[in-house]
């Protein structure tokens, strides 16, 4: 029958090999983020400038109706204008005639505007599309590269976390508390005395204290000077976690 301090120092040799597996991910996890980010604003950039292109074209379609109709009424005015009766009324159909024409040089002069905008977002709208599309690219590429890292260790992580949770079940609560509040102050939390000294810290562990530890091989002895849980190497380590951390 194992001891519980046997299966805390496999348990903290399975922690920290699943540490070392992160690690080979570095930091793409995180550029995948940022890569995710820059693409969205990309997007988002083309899709503003669709939206104001479209709301130009729009204008365009309903200037020319309104400009057309303001054609029209001129000529319909001007024919009156020949029938009138009197100084008064001819007067009143000059007036709303070169108000009729103001308004159709207004609106030539903003359709004419709007024809040079519209220009110049279909040229930053092609330049948008460049970006967001290099975007994506780079991307995917981060992502295949982080799916290719992570289908390598799939099959090692798999076996690290099945023996890990048969293991857990063997520590109280008590002992998994401390165990993971010392891990967030050292990744390795369990470690062998060698040589007299604590391998976490290398600070020499009393004669009186290695006696103990010996004896003692189901007690849970703490490093004074680092705090990690120390145990001799007389313990015994399952094989089969040793192969599988290629300890
Ligand atoms: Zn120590």
């Amino acid at each position: 029958m194992k001891s519980e301090l046997q299966f805390l120092a496999e348990l903290s040799l399975i922690d920290i090999k699943l540490d070392e597996l992160q690690e080979d991910c570095g930091d793409l996890p995180n550029k995948i983020k940022s890569l995710e980010r820059k693409y969205n604003e990309a997007v988002a950039k083309v899709n503003e400038t669709q939206q104001i292109l479209s709301d130009i074209k729009k204008f365009k379609v309903d200037s020319k109706l309104t400009l057309q109709a303001l054609k029209e009424k001129e000529e319909k005015l001007a024919a009156k204008q020949f029938n009138v009766k009197n100084n008064k009324e001819f007067d009143a159909y000059t007036k709303e005639i070169d108000f009729t024409r103001s308004e159709f040089v207004r609106l030539t002069d903003e359709l004419r505007m709007a024809g040079v905008k519209e220009e110049n977002l279909t040229n930053m709208i092609e330049s948008q599309n460049n970006d967001s599309a290099e975007a994506k690219t780079e991307l995917d590429s981060v992502q295949k590269e982080l799916d290719e890292v992570a289908s390598d260790q799939n099959e090692e992580l798999l076996k690290l976390k099945s023996i890990r949770k048969k293991i857990i079940t063997n520590i109280s609560h008590d002992t998994n508390t401390e165990y993971t509040r010392i891990r967030t102050l050292h990744h390795d939390a369990v470690m062998p005395v060698r040589k007299n000294s604590c391998s976490g810290c290398y600070s020499t562990i009393p004669a009186q204290k290695n006696v103990e530890l010996r004896n003692n091989l189901d007690s849970i002895f703490y490093c004074e000077n680092c705090g990690r849980i120390i145990y001799t190497d007389e313990l015994v380590i399952d094989k089969e976690i040793l192969d599988l951390i290629k300890y």
